[in-house]
């Protein structure tokens, strides 16, 4: 019989319970033991879900991030909270986000506030966790405690319990040496606790263990690939039986390594590595069990079932009950049940499978490879429909669309003139002084447009009612502007609930969910929406609110755009051609947006590409291939203006030194960046690269509420202008305003302005 099995489920909840508990708890309106039942009570029903698999994973619960678990179970606390003398819990929230509940606050006196743990990308995922610090010195120390009381409360239910954890080399490649000592001087330390762990299992009765080793889907230093021989000869004579899962791409050249590891048995991902099936059955030991993610833990399509079964039946005929098959990666990724949609059109929602849905399409290939194909045939038959049904879809195909990518060449993505001609141009008609200052595009959110939002969703408001209230603010933001001085403003995106959703609800193409939610972080979460088509603008998005904003000042007023390759990677994309092509069609229902701007008179249009790095595939051979079609979709987008209309890019972010080159090939005329917190630092990669066009980087952080002084804005400026010529600077905030209140705002700005007047008689 073939195995099934998960390696993990989404713990938010359906209706995203465990986000509403969280938020609720911190706010001091819950108790602890309230919110504690809220997680078990998750987990019986995330394990219910999951009965009919062979395997349900236990421990991948986490109340705000897996890896930030783990650093608790082996003991890894930042030296900043090992004082704590309040719940174990709490402690594990401040170092989450800083701070714990409302009220467990009490022990912040005796122990000291602490600094929030840093966040990053989960591999090439949206989900962030918290990076494992260490030093020099770090120790190690087990604590079971999470892990055994959840295999207690699985035992309780009957659970076919398999404990999950991150495996020893991953979990030290995910983290981060706060002293740049070597992380991997600490495997001899780390791994008897490892060991430990693993020998607890045993006591419990645990069979598998389920050991999550992703690191090796990336290009390793021969020390990092050492090193997984290393703890795995350790861990070897454990008596519980490791089962090594890699998901999210190819081994490529850490196949035979993973191989060879002595494991009882290895998962790949069969979704993204299709071709290393073969191999890695043929050079497994022949007691290894080889475990095959043969369905998309990521995205929210059905998987053809049958075309699965072309590969897997002739594999299950060689390896028998060494077969095991599962989604390709934990499905934290995917939302939870599709059956929770009720307004998604019909025919969509026939495409699509949430995590629901994929643990059963495990069951209908458990199913034929056990019992032949006639045995689930009407399961069979109705996929078999579905896919096929998606795949000749009008709705799904646009002719015009194809012909127009068809006839895309390097003329359309290319300016007329060179920066430099362009930028005379640009400046005997915008007229602008030396450091011109602007903003990144939203205003605070304030209640009113949340309301008049609400209203206008819910009926109540009509939409002239709604546009008359989105125009009051518009209105508002612009007279704030003028007030305060600002060189190039902004209409404030008051009509933009998000910055992607907001034009994918305008292209043809998109459909959006109503409960497709995804962990980003902790209680955050995010609802991508649906990229299934192909993509084409029926009418103009943003004209006329950018037109009604210019009819309010005399000052340049910026038309705000989102970029493609931020539309894309915000989103969930069609599998049935490659991304590139899909941008390529966001790239060109965009450009028509930039070119009725600039007829309606825009003489600056900004192009957010936000999301750009976050693309950037995991191996860096990958890189390259990457970033040229993303480099060009830009292009795409934006090049097609007159020399006289100037494009403005934005990037939340400054680490540039690896692909300055890519972003300097996009062309912009002016790039804003995130800078401030780095105090410039960032800028590091302007030393040795000649940026040869405009640039504006942050000097307020948008993420704090504290307002920036004029000198420390002076400051930071002044180390921008030891690496940037002055007479290229802007002078602008980090990101878009639109989370912060008015109340901060203005007078953030006010020393923003006063700062680029200082700066301007010094220039
Ligand atoms: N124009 C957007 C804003 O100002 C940019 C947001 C972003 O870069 N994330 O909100
Ligand atoms: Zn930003």
């Amino acid at each position: 019989m073939v195995t099934t099995h998960n390696l993990g489920f989404p713990r938010i909840g359906a209706k995203r319970e465990l986000k509403f508990a969280l938020e609720t708890y911190w706010k001091g309106q819950s108790t602890r033991d309230e919110l504690k039942a809220t997680g078990k009570a998750l987990r019986a029903r995330h394990w219910e879900h999951q009965a009919k698999l062979d395997f349900a994973p236990v421990g991948d619960f986490a109340f705000y991030d897996q890896v930030l678990d783990m650093s608790f179970t082996l003991g890894n606390l930042p030296e900043r909270v090992r004082g704590f003398h309040g719940d174990r819990l709490d402690n594990y929230f401040r170092v989450a986000r800083g701070r714990s509940a409302h009220g467990a606050q009490e022990h912040s006196a005796c122990c000291g506030g602490v600094a929030a743990g840093e966040m990053t990308k989960w591999f090439d995922t949206n989900y962030h966790y918290i990076v494992p610090e260490f030093d020099a010195s770090t120790n190690f120390s087990l604590d079971p405690s999470r892990l055994i009381e959840q295999l207690a409360e699985a035992r309780v239910l009957g659970v076919k319990a398999r404990p999950v954890i991150i495996g020893p080399v991953t979990y030290l490649w995910l983290g981060k040496a706060k002293d740049d000592s070597d992380r991997l001087a600490l495997l001899p330390r780390l791994l008897p606790v490892y060991a430990a762990l693993l020998d607890y299992f045993t006591a419990q009765g645990v069979e598998w263990v389920q050991i999550d080793e992703p690191a090796l889907v990336t290009e390793l230093e021969p020390a990092w690939r050492e090193a997984f021989v290393t703890a795995y000869d350790a861990l070897s004579a454990r008596r519980v039986r490791v089962l090594l899962a890699t998901y999210f791409g190819p081994l490529k050249d850490n196949l035979q390594l993973a191989c060879q590891l002595p494991v009882d048995g290895l998962h790949i991902d069969a979704v993204n590595a299709r071709d290393e099936v073969a191999l890695v059955a043929a050079q497994l030991p022949d007691s290894t069990v080889l475990s095959v993610g043969a369905i998309n833990g990521r995205n929210i399509w059905k998987t053809d079932l049958n075309a699965a079964l072309e590969w897997l039946e002739p594999l299950y005929r060689s390896l028998g009950d060494r077969l095991w098959i599962a989604p390709s990666c934990s499905l934290l990724h995917t939302p939870v049940d599709l059956d929770s949609e009720q307004k998604l059109d019909a025919e969509i929602k026939s495409w699509l499978a949430f995590a629901l849905q994929k643990l059963d399409e495990l069951s209908v290939l458990a199913g034929a490879l056990n019992n032949g194909r006639a045995s689930v045939a009407d399961a069979l038959e109705a996929n078999a429909a579905a896919i096929e049904n998606r795949r000749a879809s009008p709705r799904v195909h646009n002719p015009a669309v194809k012909a127009a990518i068809a006839r895309i060449d390097a003329a359309l993505g290319k300016r007329a003139s060179a920066y430099p001609l362009r930028a005379e141009k640009q400046a005997a008609i915008l007229n602008l002084p030396p450091f011109p200052t602007t903003t990144i595009g939203s205003f605070p959110q304030t209640g009113e447009i949340r309301h008049a939002r609400s209203q206008f969703k819910a009926g109540a408001l009509d939409h002239t009612g709604y546009k008359a209230a989105m125009e009051r603010e518009i209105t508002r933001a612009v007279k704030e502007q003028e007030a305060l001085g600002l060189d190039v403003l902004v209409h404030g995106e008051a009509e933009r609930n998000d910055m992607v959703e907001y034009f994918g609800e305008q292209l043809d193409g998109y459909a959006f969910s109503q409960f497709g939610w995804v962990q980003s972080y902790g209680s955050r979460c995010v609802k991508p929406p649906i990229l299934f088509g192909d993509i084409s603008r029926p009418k103009a998005i943003t004209v006329e609110w950018t037109q009604y904003a210019q009819s309010q000042t005399t000052r340049p007023m910026k038309g705000m755009l989102t970029g493609p390759v931020t539309i894309l990677n915000w989103s969930f994309v069609r599998d049935d051609q490659p991304r590139s092509v899909s941008c390529y069609q966001l790239a060109l229902a965009i450009r028509e947006e930039v070119l009725d701007l600039e007829k309606a008179g825009v003489r600056v249009i900004q192009i957010d590409e936000a999301a750009l790095r976050e693309g950037l595939p995991l191996r860096k051979s990958h890189w390259n291939e990457y970033l040229q079609w993303a480099v060009e979709s830009f292009r795409i987008t934006a090049n097609g203006v007159k020399d006289e209309t100037q494009i403005h890019t934005h990037m939340c972010y400054s680490e540039f030194n690896d692909i300055i080159a890519s972003i300097a090939d996009m062309d912009a005329d002016v790039i804003t960046i995130e800078t401030s917190r780095s105090d410039m630092e960032l800028l590091d990669a302007f030393d040795h690269f000649n940026y040869p066009n405009e640039i504006g980087p942050g000097v307020y952080d948008i993420h704090s509420p504290n307002i920036p002084g004029e000198d420390h804005i002076v400051q930071l400026m002044k180390k921008a202008a030891e690496r940037i010529p002055a007479e290229r600077l802007w002078v602008n905030p980090d990101c878009g305003l639109k989370t912060r209140a008015w109340e901060e705002v203005i007078p953030a700005l006010r020393n923003m302005v006063a700062a680029a007047k200082t700066l301007r008689q010094g220039a």
